[in-house]
């Protein structure tokens, strides 16, 4: 096991390196100043980049004036570190030969080290690029510091084309399904049990909803060349007062995760008729992304890093990008399924690959 010295941020140093360097610089979402002002300090040194820096979030760019600008987006803050003694998945980061492990290493200061040393090795990249560090992405949307950018610096924001650099484990994904949750009720009538049949039971009543979502079949939708698989679920249920008392209430709590071709409109829609002749309320709804790879930039971009595209179903900062009319993918260093893990490690290999297909792609 190896220690890495906290020393000046370096650039130009080894990527895997200075993922480590960034590792050891705990910055848990709230808590990002320390590796924005870093980060920023070392861009400010870069002659070739415009910087600015808006609360926690920094951002440089080119201007060439190239035909084309590309985004790199991605967040600096992580989640807490691990409580449980003895995890790796902590700060500061160790060496285990070329795994380095700590909290960041694959969600995602291998992909924000990549960012960095691209900044500083494209001094005339062939197309024009805006390099995005942002703050609160692990925390609730409304914080998101990409979502104040886009408020603050809509500019900054225009482009042809963005990555984001989360984990992807060599491939790149393309858009996300939407999701919505719905409130479903169904109302009864209170009575004493001993006497049910004065009332009317509004637990039996929902059996109903029940059974339309478990026979209900999940779609796969294809979507720009991409299967997105849908889900569709009852997440909770609640009702009843008491042991002798027939419910007059129940509730179901619906998710529904669609697929990119649907508006949250046409997911409520959808909802609706399958559950036609209930009480359906929409109580949250974010819009998924299409993958957009027909897009030129972006089908210049599968082809430049060769790497295998897939659907995400999860959603993520991609959709923010598609609905300010930038088609996003991510691709990035790691395996996602550590990411948030007590375990959280990438292979320094990984990182170093991602660095060398982006600059491909740009020189
Ligand atoms: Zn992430």
């Amino acid at each position: 096991m190896i220690q890495i010295p906290s020393t000046e941020l370096d650039l130009t140093s080894d990527v895997a390196h200075l993922t480590a360097w960034l590792i050891d610089v705990d910055s848990v979402s709230g808590n990002e100043a320390g590796i924005a002002d870093a980060v920023e300090k070392a861009l400010h040194a870069l002659d070739h980049l415009e910087v600015v820096r808006d609360g926690d979030c920094v951002m440089a760019r080119t201007r060439l004036g190239r035909a084309e600008r590309v985004i790199l987006a991605g967040h600096i803050d992580t989640v807490p570190l691990p409580a449980a003694p003895g995890s790796r998945g902590t700060v500061p980061s160790s060496w285990d030969g070329d795994v380095l492990y700590g909290r960041g290493a694959t969600d995602m200061k291998g992909g924000v080290a990549v960012q960095l040393a691209l900044a500083a090795a494209l001094e005339e990249p062939t197309r024009d690029v805006t390099f995005i560090f942002y703050d609160h992405e692990e925390v609730e949307a409304s914080l998101s510091g990409l979502g104040r950018v886009a408020v603050s610096y809509p500019d900054w924001l225009v482009a042809d084309f963005a990555v984001l650099l989360e984990p992807t484990d060599g491939t790149v994904e393309g858009g996300c399904n939407g999701t919505a949750r719905f409130d479903v009720r169904v109302t009864g009538k209170a009575s004493h049990s001993a006497r049910a049949w004065m009332g009317v039971n509004a637990i039996h009543g929902a059996a109903e909803i029940l059974v339309r979502l478990r026979d209900h079949e999940q779609l796969t939708v294809h979507v720009d060349g991409l299967d997105y698989r849908e889900s569709l679920n009852a997440v909770k249920i609640s009702g009843g007062t008491a042991g002798n008392v027939i419910p007059d209430g129940t509730v179901i709590e619906v998710n529904y995760r669609f697929a990119p071709d649907k508006t949250p409109e046409q997911a409520e829609e959808y909802v609706r008729s399958l559950l036609e002749g209930f009480d359906v309320e929409r109580t949250d709804a974010a819009a998924g992304a299409r993958p957009g790879l027909q897009h030129p930039a972006a089908a210049a971009f599968v082809a430049a890093v060769g790497a295998e595209s897939k659907p995400k179903y999860g959603w993520t900062d991609v959709a923010r990008f598609s609905a300010l009319g930038v088609p996003a993918v991510n691709f990035g260093p790691g395996d996602a399924l550590l990411a948030h893990t007590d375990d959280e490690h990438v292979h320094a290999d990984a990182v170093r690959a991602c660095l060398r297909a982006l600059v491909d792609w740009l020189s």
